[in-house]
């Protein structure tokens, strides 16, 4: 049986995911120890103590099912956001909230725009649905809203806006956000994937996204526990939008969606203002550590709102990667982002930062230090 000719043809354009190379792998292939992973901006400091504190407790309880639509978690989320529980929606992972918004809303042919280079899933949602994504370049590795808002089509559906983006690490400022909401058809979903905003240090930055909901009812935001709330494991993210849209997602939604141990955890996660605090103190202090050192080595990295660095090599990525695997560091190529000469690092504890600092100079700063 040819089971490729029954299978729907939209699912022949996916592109399969490329994950970062998991520690245990590396270790194992390359027989080394103290593998350090920068590859998939997870936190480096691990999850809030709370939050492991309070899956402990949950443990003895997971014989039961989760809550559906989770109330407590949802209010929680509202009053944190200044909306009401009915605007919020929680995820398996904002993965899955993207391919969700995907399923309620895409019909074959739809336009679906997004930033290029950025992150897989968007592209991958819409192909789900057999609509099309229409890249727009970005300007200077960030979004270019301006251009994004000349290629809406009648048939444009949804745009996918990440801020800070992903792989890049640049963000739209709150003027320029409310300046694409404005030049957008209102039956265009906006789509803003907050991923890394904990991290965004320019003050002009959307910090009071939730505040554009009322004035703009086609505005989705996007937000995960994934990143400084170092749950990633756990995959559970969530959304904020207009009741309505909300209403509608939650027609597509498994009624389990997201486990008992990831809501707990989150909940206690919210609560640990210090681990949140420590983390965001972290990054700003290996932010200014890496840049200074990447570029004493010569290196181009990109001025980033994140917890990563998009850093031009000048050279092909794959063989800077390989070295850096050697000395037991993961990072992620640009390849896959469609920029051979860029690697992808994220920012670690100090020891891990150095260690990236030293290995770098000595692939490709000739040896220095
Ligand atoms: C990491 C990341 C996410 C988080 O995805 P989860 O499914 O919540 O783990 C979302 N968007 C972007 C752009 C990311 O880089």
């Amino acid at each position: 049986m040819d089971w490729a000719t029954l299978a729907r043809p939209e699912i022949f354009r996916i592109q399969p995911y490329s994950p970062g190379k998991p520690i245990a792998e590396v270790e194992r292939e390359l027989g080394l120890r103290d593998v350090i992973k920068l590859a998939s901006n997870e936190n480096p400091l691990g999850p809030s103590p709370r939050a492991v504190a309070a899956l402990a407790q949950a443990i003895s309880s997971v014989h039961f099912y989760p809550e559906s639509r989770p109330p407590l978690l949802r209010r929680r989320l509202a009053e944190l956001n200044g909306v009401s529980p009915d605007q919020v929606i929680v995820g398996n992972g904002s993965d899955e909230l993207i391919k969700l918004l995907a399923e309620t809303f895409l019909r074959p042919g739809d336009e679906v725009l997004l930033p290029a280079p950025t992150f897989s899933e968007y592209e991958f949602a819409a192909h789900l649905m057999g609509a099309r994504p229409v890249s727009v370049p970005c300007r200077d590795f960030k979004p270019d809203w301006e251009r994004m808002v000349q290629a809406v089509t009648e048939r444009t559906r949804m745009i996918f806006l990440p801020s800070p983006n992903n792989p890049t690490g640049r963000a739209l400022r709150e003027e320029e956000l409310i300046s694409l909401l404005s030049g957008v058809p209102p039956a265009v979903l906006v789509v803003v994937d907050e991923a890394y905003r904990e991290y965004a240090e320019d003050p002009l930055y959307h910090r009071d996204s939730p505040r554009l909901l009322t004035r703009f009812a086609n505005l989705v935001l996007l937000r995960t526990f994934s990143k400084i709330y170092g749950l990633a494991g756990l995959r559970i993210g969530y959304g904020l939008a207009d009741p309505a849209v909300i209403d509608l997602v939650y027609r597509v939604c498994e009624p389990f969606n997201v486990n008992a141990l990831a809501q707990e955890a989150a909940l206690a996660a919210l609560d640990d203002e210090e681990h949140l605090a420590a983390s965001r103190e972290n990054n700003r202090r290996g932010k200014e550590y890496l840049e200074a050192e990447l570029k004493a080595l010569g290196l181009n990295p990109v001025p980033t709102e994140a917890n990563f660095f998009f850093v031009g090599l000048g050279r092909d990525c794959r063989e800077v990667f390989r070295a850096l695997l050697q000395r037991g560091i993961i990072v992620r190529t640009g390849d896959i982002f469609g920029e051979p000469e860029y690697i992808r690092v994220t920012i670690g504890t100090p020891e891990q930062n150095r260690r990236l600092i030293q290995a770098l100079a000595e692939v490709v700063g000739g040896g220095r230090r």
